[in-house]
């Protein structure tokens, strides 16, 4: 069997298409577009890179970009300050508060300070804990896991019932993601790195969804034949091949997974464009929230 290749990048092309138009039209009527704000503290480079795809993103479809890229000793204090002053004005759609933060400050209190209409990225706790309670909705779904549900639906995995292993359980990727599932009537499964026995629990997913942060780590024994597997990883490994010294890789081993499952993520060009897509949905729901 060769398993389907989810595309992710022609996924979120579309979506980003759509928001385009819906941007220029608001344009055309005279109407402000919707501005993301954006707080980058300190230098780690992967950040850098994360902030710059989605300003990038951003400047594609219309949405303007408030960047604040503040110096890696930046006081609680004066980021609780700056959260404040970006929830009050009314020039600012959506924030963005890029993780992880240097280890001398409180993230969860800052993703807290974040007003909830504006939480593009869905951190705030009170998001999470809508996801998790029945007959609730999430004000936003973190852009990530929001990405991969998109995915699985257009790629019509079925969802209802399906067993459902999602390895990892961070705040991020994991834990909501399986709220999503199960939300979704899936039964889930969360593994973690105290999980006994990892394959033989991996090998009954009808769906599989791996954010572990190792490349490589899903090999194709541990894969249900037919199964759809999401692959959330991004693994910089060293690769002398390449010009730049090094390639990214995901969670799975692609190539021989890709022989047993049914459809699959590939890293780039799968999750990692659908988050990006995903935000920018976000901040239109959060332009829609604010002209309610
Ligand atoms: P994390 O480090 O916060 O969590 C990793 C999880 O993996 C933990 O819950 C841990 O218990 C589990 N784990 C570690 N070793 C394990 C093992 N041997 N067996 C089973 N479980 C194990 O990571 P995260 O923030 O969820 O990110 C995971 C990966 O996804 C990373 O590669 C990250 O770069 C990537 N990521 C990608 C996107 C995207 O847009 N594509 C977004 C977020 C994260």
């Amino acid at each position: 069997m060769t398993a389907t290749i989810i595309d992710g990048k022609s996924l979120s092309q579309s979506i980003r298409d759509d928001i385009k138009k819906q941007i220029a039209d608001r344009v055309a009527r005279g109407l402000n577009p919707p501005g993301l704000a954006t707080i980058l503290v300190g230098d780690d480079p992967a950040s850098q890179t994360y902030v710059r795809n989605k300003h990038r993103a951003c400047d594609d479809v219309g949405i303007r970009n408030i960047s604040h890229e503040l110096p890696e000793d930046t006081s609680q204090e004066e980021l609780d300050a700056l959260i404040k002053k970006l929830n009050d004005d009314p020039e600012v759609t959506g924030i963005l508060l890029q993780l992880p933060l240097p280890k001398h400050l409180d993230e969860e209190s800052l993703l807290a300070a974040i007003k909830l209409t504006k939480d593009v990225d869905g951190f705030n706790p009170i998001n999470i804990g809508r996801i998790a309670l029945r007959g609730l909705a999430p004000v936003f779904v973190p852009c990530t896991p929001a990405g991969i549900m998109k995915m699985l639906k257009e790629y019509q995995a079925p969802i209802q019932g399906a067993n459902a292993v999602v390895i990892g359980r961070s705040n991020i990727v994991g834990m909501p993601v399986s709220l999503l599932l199960t939300k979704e009537n899936a039964t889930v499964t969360i593994c973690h790195s105290k999980t006994r026995d990892l394959t033989s629990i991996t090998r009954n997913a009808d769906i599989l969804i791996a954010a572990i942060g190792k490349p490589e780590f899903v090999s194709a024994d541990m894969v249900k034949p037919g199964a759809y597997v999401i692959d959330v990883g991004i693994n910089s490994v060293d690769d002398p091949s390449r010009k730049s010294g090094y390639r990214l890789v995901g969670d799975v081993a692609f190539d021989e997974v890709a022989k047993v499952a049914g459809a699959i993520t590939p890293v780039p060009g799968g999750v990692g464009p659908m988050t990006i897509a995903m935000l920018l949905k976000n901040t239109m729901r959060a332009l829609e929230l604010a002209e309610k």
